[in-house]
């Protein structure tokens, strides 16, 4: 017999290895020697009062013993002699298309711009170290795309939750840790994303697919309303028959392309700020209710979510990264841009969030309306280069402290911080545009009002906080192809079709079942 429960315990309890069983026997009105096991479904963390609680759901086996973990299988197939589909990207969009492509039967050729995860390590230290900026290899391009070297956040507002589980099966399937399909909030780490990111790689050229790394994409040749043919950064040129676009929001060269040749574009709004960086123990004593005193060793490094409305813009925290680092994900020289990661365990002394506002493009960029649908990304270019000037002229990015910026002062010092390129201080409070810099000063002052204690000078705000989501949308129809190629499909987070891992990646795996003629409900 199975016994579906809600159960809630203590800090005491959870720290117990018999909590949860004597609270399943007891709910249950049972001894605890008569339950065979307890199978978790779903953890999470309620920390809203002083007394912490656990919440669990679970079946409780009596009489019967707990299944094993299945072993997620996914039904690949050998394609090495099948018919192709080109994949531009390989971020979470185009690694999933390509798991797709093999399970339906058809060859994914992935073409990347960036390197392996390995030989990528080298870029990114180049940039932390020596403030070089390659082109085609750092936090944004490369094996795995944006999400390699990130955070690993696996949460996501889709409500298609067979969808997101079926990816979540797919990432331990690949070598994550099976914990994320019980986490409320799910996360990998950046320490265990490689080998992740390695294995479906390895997935893909053992069932007869191709990636093809250092391979940038410069040029596509048009004819009847169709791409016939790819140019390659390295001369080379491919015949093509279904060209899948997952190039990511940071690939403006592949957006210039596209309106040089005139596909149509649409400007998109998206979001911008800093990332705001305090002391962990911290973020921990406001949520936690442990000031001065360090967490309970069971609890986790403490995330944090706000959101204010500021004059009518929304002003609100994003990609938040409890025990992380702030790091340098600009994708060209002259321009300074931050965003977050964390190791698995999260246990850097840091915690860092992006804080944002909206940037509506059919209201606040009138200045920009020469550039047409890419207004928004010329907005979004001027203001990373105002921070790489800010920043001097280097990987290091403009600071200040998070009270002298809502007071409107320099800052003569600044805190400590994991920005590995260093920070500069800069006056970001007058730098920033004002429905930019206003809006947050504003929005930082109502944080403070309601997680006491994270209005502090000992945090500091580093800017800028500019690849939220794309400023371009790349328009596609119902079966999603672009109105105008109609062997195009745009995907991913560039198009404007994601905004995260768990999104891409479903994004890309959904899509296949159009471009072969399959309606999607077909698909799982
Ligand atoms: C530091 C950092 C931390 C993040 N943390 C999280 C997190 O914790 N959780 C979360 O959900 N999201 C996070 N994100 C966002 C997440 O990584 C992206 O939403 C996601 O990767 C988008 O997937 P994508 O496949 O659409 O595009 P991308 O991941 O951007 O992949 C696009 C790929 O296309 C390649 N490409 C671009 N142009 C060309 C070309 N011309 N030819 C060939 N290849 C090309 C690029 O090299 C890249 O590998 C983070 C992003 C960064 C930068």
């Amino acid at each position: 017999m199975i016994k579906a429960l809600q159960l809630r315990i203590n800090l005491h309890e959870e720290g117990k290895p018999d909590g949860l069983l004597n609270k399943a026997a007891y709910d249950l009105g049972m001894k605890p020697s008569e339950i065979s096991g307890i199978k978790i479904l779903r953890k999470s963390i309620d920390a809203r009062k002083r007394r912490i609680m656990f919440n669990y759901k679970v079946d409780v086996y009596i009489n019967e013993p707990v299944p094993e973990t299945s072993d997620y299988t996914f039904d690949y197939k050998d394609v090495s002699k099948a018919k192709p589909i080109h994949i531009i990207g390989f971020g979470p969009a185009g690694m999933w298309a390509a798991l797709r492509c093999i399970e339906l039967g058809f060859k994914p050729i992935v073409l990347e711009r960036g390197k392996n995860v390995q030989d990528r390590r080298r870029d990114l230290k180049a940039i932390n170290q020596d403030h070089i900026v390659n082109e085609d290899s750092n936090y944004c391009f490369g094996e795995g795309g944006a999400g390699t070297y990130s955070d690993g956040k696996l949460y996501t507002r889709s409500l298609k939750r067979g969808d997101v589980r079926r990816i979540f099966e797919n990432l331990v399937f690949h070598g994550a840790t099976d914990q994320i399909l019980v986490d409320a909030h799910p996360h990998i780490g950046t320490n265990k994303l490689p080998k992740v990111v390695q294995n479906i790689r390895e997935t893909i050229l053992e069932f007869g697919g191709e990636v093809h790394f250092e391979t940038r994409v410069t040029d596509f040749t048009l004819k009847d309303n169709k791409i016939v043919a790819i140019q390659l950064k390295n001369g080379n040129e491919l015949e093509v028959e279904k060209v899948i676009l997952a190039t990511g929001h940071s690939a403006r060269d592949i957006f210039y392309l596209l309106n040089h040749k005139n596909v149509a574009l649409k400007a998109k709004s998206f979001a911008m700020g800093v990332r705001v960086e305090h002391p962990q123990e911290i973020i921990d004593g406001i949520q936690y209710h442990c000031k001065g005193e360090p967490r309970d060793e069971l609890l986790p490094p403490a995330a944090y979510s706000l959101v204010q409305q500021v004059n009518n813009r929304g002003v609100y925290s994003f990609c938040m990264c409890p025990g992380g680092f702030i790091v340098p994900a600009a994708t060209a020289n002259g321009e300074v841009v931050v965003n977050g990661m964390s190791p698995s365990k999260r246990n850097n002394k840091f915690a860092n969030s992006g804080i944002v506002t909206e940037i509506n493009a059919d209201k606040d960029l009138h200045k920009y309306e020469h550039f047409g649908a890419l207004k928004a990304l010329e907005y979004q270019k001027d203001l990373e280069r105002l921070a790489f000037t800010a920043g001097g002229r280097r990987q290091s990015a403009p600071g200040q402290r998070l009270t002298d910026f809502v007071e409107g002062k320099l800052s003569s010092s600044l805190n400590e911080t994991s920005y590995q390129p260093g920070l500069k201080s800069a006056p970001l409070h007058s730098l920033l545009p004002k429905m930019i810099g206003g809006s947050l000063r504003k929005g930082f002052k109502a944080f403070g009002e309601k997680m006491k204690g994270y209005y502090t000078e000992e945090a500091n705000v580093i800017g800028v906080e500019s690849r939220t989501s794309s400023p371009v949308n790349i328009p596609r129809t119902e079966t999603l192809e672009h109105p105008e190629i109609s062997n195009l499909y745009p995907c991913g987070e560039g198009g404007g079709y994601a905004g995260g891992i768990v999104s891409a990646a479903m994004d890309g795996r959904s899509g296949l079942c159009w471009i072969i003629n399959y309606r999607p409900f077909r698909s799982f």
